[in-house]
């Protein structure tokens, strides 16, 4: 059974609001404070933040 709590910014605690059917390696922007994660697992549903610092 999904839970949806999974699924808020680890860092504001937003809703990010995603469809379920997010693949490892997606990034998800929050909607709250513009933060970017990267899914790094699906089961279970688990977030790292994203450092773009390889530019
Ligand atoms: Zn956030």
């Amino acid at each position: 059974m999904a839970d949806r709590s999974d699924r808020c910014c680890p860092d504001c605690g937003a809703d990010l609001d995603l469809l379920g059917d997010e693949e490892v390696g997606a990034l998800v922007d929050c909607p709250n404070c513009g933060a970017v994660f990267e899914v790094v697992a699906t089961v279970p549903f688990t977030l790292a933040p994203f450092v773009d610092e390889e530019k």
